[in-house]
């Protein structure tokens, strides 16, 4: 069986390495907000251009925060409105719902899977706060009309970047193309930790000054607490194995990139849809491979029962999610097109060559 994502095998290609370290935090005993999270912001936020980088628990507590801590400093309150793609993962939008903001749906562009810039401007009003925007897929969502837009409304752009790190829009990574960014290390991430951690980057420091204080009990100084904040950190063993995989990020994105090229360029099937490959290559980092058939079920069986996994992201839009009942009413057609389409095809950088091969054999077959 080749399995859709093998974490694994992706960890053990930096098994002597991550062992020791491991054993050497557990001697320590020092556990939480010590050397091992100081290095690894350092690093990241290094990797990423930006002036500071911040642990926190998960990427969802990560875009929490950050909205959090605009509401904090009163840039956003409670009922303000934020635009986010109809098509995203939930924790984008319960980011936003959980602070009491408002989200407001947009409709994808079919060649991206990412939000039509084109379509923001109609939807923003004197509540318009921000833009959360999802590098979907891995994929960069920027434009120079996006930062005009913001600039012109005067509204703050979030990235969400769970799923994009190392991608590249003119030479910027993303997690420095907005005001803030929010990072997912869960496992199954292009850079994955052995359980949940995140991370938020920013060049802002009153924002940075108080995402730290709310994410430590609201707390800049022990047992003085300024707001109602939480506990969200991001552990010593966490940040030790993340400082190690940082270092071979580039190295998998780039193997990421071939494998998409080979499925792009040898599957040649025309029930399926392909996802593009940008003009400049930087800009995506594959960390889904995601096809579009009308008989998805059968291709999803068809490929089970010739050993091959794969998984959908995602099988029902927000909008229809019983936790969003006020929603269910509304359309959102190019969503929900995608929703019931796509497939994700197995792609990581321990994926060897004849697997590739098998894949691509069997779906020019269906
Ligand atoms: C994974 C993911 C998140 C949430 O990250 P967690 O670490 O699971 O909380 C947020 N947004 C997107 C797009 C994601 O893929």
């Amino acid at each position: 069986m080749i399995k859709f994502l093998d974490l694994q095998k992706i960890n053990l290609q930096y098994q002597n390495e991550i062992e020791s370290k491991l054993i050497e935090v557990f001697r320590s005993g020092w556990y939480l907000m010590g050397n091992e999270l100081a290095h690894f912001e350092k690093n990241l936020s290094r990797y990423i251009g930006s002036t500071t980088a911040i642990g926190v628990a998960n990427g969802l507590d990560a875009l929490r925060l950050i909205l959090r801590a605009y509401i904090e400093m009163g840039v956003m309150s409670t009922g303000d409105e934020v635009i986010v793609p109809s098509n995203t993962y939930i924790a984008s939008i319960l980011a936003i719902s959980d602070n009491g903001l408002v989200p407001v749906l947009v409709e994808p562009d079919t060649n991206t899977y990412n939000v039509d810039i084109s379509k923001i401007e109609e939807k923003i009003t004197s509540k318009t706060k921000g833009i959360l925007v999802v590098h979907l897929y891995g994929r960069i969502i920027f434009s120079e009309k996006l930062k005009a837009l913001a600039a012109q409304y005067n509204l703050k752009v979030i990235e969400d970047n769970a799923q994009a790190i190392g991608a590249e829009w003119n030479g910027t990574k993303s997690g420095n193309l907005g005001d803030a960014a929010g990072f997912s290390f869960y496992p199954g991430k292009n850079l994955g930790a052995l359980g949940d951690a995140g991370a938020v980057t920013t060049n802002d420091d009153e924002l940075a000054k108080t995402i730290r204080a709310l994410a430590n009990y609201g707390s800049n100084q022990k047992y003085v607490n300024i707001y109602q904040g939480l506990n969200s950190r991001l552990d010593e063993m966490q940040a030790a194995v993340l400082d190690i995989k940082l270092k071979y990020i580039d190295t998998e994105n780039e193997t990421r990139r071939h494998i998409a090229k080979r499925f792009i360029n040898q599957i040649s099937n025309p029930k399926i849809i392909l996802p593009e490959y940008p003009e400049d290559e930087k800009e995506h980092v594959w960390h889904l491979f995601v096809i579009r058939t009308e008989n998805r079920e059968a291709l999803q069986a068809y490929l089970v029962e010739n050993g091959v996994q794969t998984l959908i992201h995602y099988p029902i839009p927000p909008h229809k999610q019983q936790a969003y009942k006020e929603w269910n009413t509304l359309s959102f057609p190019i969503s929900e097109k995608i929703h019931e389409e796509v497939l994700s095809l197995p792609l990581s950088p321990v994926m060897k060559e004849e697997e590739v091969s098998k894949i691509i054999e069997l779906l020019n077959k269906f």
